[in-house]
């Protein structure tokens, strides 16, 4: 015969214990966004990086190109001037300058070149982080949507199941509903109704008293003596 609210019971279990998984999968979720977030940040962050090592150099070679510039201005003037310079001590200090000018604009253009080189390594660098980080914000992208369309599911499944309790009590009888809920609090010791295995109980893994076992073989759902979990024989119970 079958036991009177067992089944109902389980059934509520189930229910409960499918509220319990979802409620706790929908608070990992927003960590779980944050963290893609900070991947998100992480993978611009890098590649602005590249970009402002690119921007450095390019202003570094304008600047060097800037310095030519006066420098080859200073000079053409100084020639200009030098031409109706009387005094040979001025003409002489004049072309003293255009020189170290000439040594200067030598010394600029040397380093301009391995700006240069700098310059094209970073640039292919850039464009390397560029690419590759793309791809990878394709995937946090697509891991982020996914986050959130599973968290619709949820939410939904969750208000579907939260309709769906009420009729769940409905004949179980309170001295047991009682006991349930209260075990029902922690869901995390494991499911309040749960059977017996080999004179196991599977909630606590413990071995239940013989006086235990002889009322699970009655087909009666009993109270661990260990962690008053409610304890039944699924072969007995007959659900
Ligand atoms: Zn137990």
């Amino acid at each position: 015969m079958a036991h009177p609210w067992l089944g109902k019971l389980l059934e509520l279990q189930k229910c409960d214990l499918r509220i319990y998984t979802n409620r706790l999968k929908l608070n990992s979720l927003p960590g779980d966004l944050k963290e893609l977030l900070g991947k998100r940040d992480a993978l611009l962050k890098a590649v602005d990086a590249e970009a402002n090592k690119v921007k450095k150099i390019d202003l570094e070679i304008k600047s060097g190109e800037s310095e030519i510039k006066q420098l080859d201005d200073e000079n053409r003037k100084l020639q200009q001037q030098s031409a109706m310079v009387k005094k040979n001590d001025e003409y002489q200090a004049m072309l003293s300058t255009i020189e170290k000018n000439k040594q200067k604009t030598s010394a600029i253009e040397e380093t301009l070149l391995a700006k240069f080189d700098e310059l094209e390594k970073a640039k292919r660098e850039f464009n390397r982080v560029k690419q590759e980080n793309a791809a990878a914000l394709k995937m946090v992208k697509a891991d982020f949507d996914d986050v959130v369309a599973f968290s619709e599911t949820l939410k939904k499944e969750l208000s579907e199941l939260e309709k769906a309790r009420p009729g769940k009590v409905n004949g179980i009888i309170p001295e047991v509903l009682r006991r349930y809920t209260a075990l029902m609090k922690k869901p995390e010791s494991g499911a309040p109704v749960c059977p017996v295995e080999n004179g196991i109980c599977t909630r606590c893994h413990m071995r239940v008293t013989a006086q235990t076992l002889n009322q699970l073989q009655k087909g009666e759902v009993v109270e661990c003596d260990n962690c008053q979990g409610m304890l039944y024989d699924p072969e007995r119970a007959d659900i």
